[in-house]
C-alpha cells in the first residue's frame, strides 16, 4: 500500500471515529428535552392542584361570611319575632326566617362541597408531590450522566482533532484540499471503505475492475454514486 493511500486511511478512521462522537453528542439535547418535558409537567400538575385548592378555600371563606350574615339576619328576626303584636306581624317575620334559613341552607351545602374538593385536591397531593421528586431524581441521574458522557466525549474529540492534525499534514496540499472538500461536502465522510464490492457509505456497487484496482492499493478511487475516495483497509488492518 503506498504511503497517500495509508494516510488517507488513517485519516478516514479519525474522522469516522469524530463523526460517531459528535453523533452521540448530537443524541444529548433530545434526551435532556424528555427529562425537562416531564419534569415541567409534572412541577405543572403539581402547582394546579395547589392552585385550585387555593381558590376554592377562597370561595369557602366568602361563603362562611355569607353564613354568618345569614345567623346575625335570623337571630334579628328571632328578636323581632318577641316583639311582634299580632298574627300578621308574626307570620311575616316567621315568613322573612324561612326565607333566611331556605338561603342558609344552599350556601351551606355549597360550602360542603367546595371543602369536599378541597379534601380531594389534598389527598391527590401527595400523589403528585411524589411523582415531581421521582422526576426530579430521574432527571437528576440523566442529567449527570449526559454530562459525563458529554466530557468524555469532548475530551475524546480533542484528542482526535490533535492525531487528525499530524495526519492531515502528511497528505500533498492538492490531496489535502480534496480530502478536506469531499470531507465537507459528504456529511464529514471524503473516504468510504470497499465493502463487499460496494461503497461502504452510498452502498453504491461498484464495477468489477474497481474492486480489482483497490485490490492492488497503488492509487485512490472514487465512488461512482458519491464521489468519495473509495479504497480497501490496510491488508495489515493497521491505520498506521
Ligand atoms: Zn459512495
Amino acid at each position: 500500500m503506498t504511503d497517500e493511500l495509508r494516510h488517507h486511511w488513517t485519516l478516514h478512521l479519525l474522522d469516522e471515529d469524530s463523526a460517531r462522537h459528535e453523533a452521540q453528542l448530537a443524541k444529548h439535547p433530545d434526551q435532556r428535552k424528555a427529562h425537562e418535558t416531564r419534569l415541567a409537567a409534572a412541577r405543572k400538575t403539581l402547582a394546579a392542584n395547589a392552585a385550585q385548592s387555593a381558590e376554592a378555600q377562597k370561595q369557602r371563606r366568602v361563603l362562611e361570611q355569607e353564613i354568618a350574615a345569614f345567623d346575625t339576619a335570623q337571630a334579628r328576626f328571632q328578636q323581632q319575632l318577641e316583639r311582634v303584636t299580632d298574627q300578621k306581624q308574626f307570620e311575616a317575620v316567621q315568613h322573612e326566617i324561612a326565607a333566611v334559613r331556605a338561603k342558609r341552607s344552599d350556601v351551606e351545602t355549597a360550602a360542603l362541597e367546595l371543602l369536599d374538593r378541597e379534601e380531594g385536591l389534598a389527598a391527590a397531593n401527595p400523589t403528585l408531590a411524589h411523582a415531581l421528586e421521582k422526576a426530579e431524581n430521574d432527571a437528576a441521574v440523566v442529567f449527570l450522566t449526559l454530562d459525563t458522557e458529554a466530557a468524555k466525549l469532548n475530551a475524546e474529540l480533542a484528542a482526535l482533532a490533535a492525531k487528525r492534525a499530524d495526519a492531515v499534514a502528511l497528505l500533498d496540499a492538492p490531496a489535502r484540499s480534496l480530502y478536506e472538500r469531499l470531507r465537507g461536502l459528504r456529511g464529514g465522510r471524503a473516504v468510504a471503505a470497499f465493502e463487499r464490492g460496494a461503497c461502504g457509505a452510498c452502498f453504491r456497487t461498484q464495477p468489477p475492475v474497481a474492486l480489482q484496482e483497490a485490490r492492488r492499493r497503488q492509487r485512490l478511487l472514487a465512488c461512482d454514486g458519491c464521489g468519495r475516495l473509495l479504497m480497501l483497509a490496510p491488508e495489515d488492518g493497521a491505520a498506521e
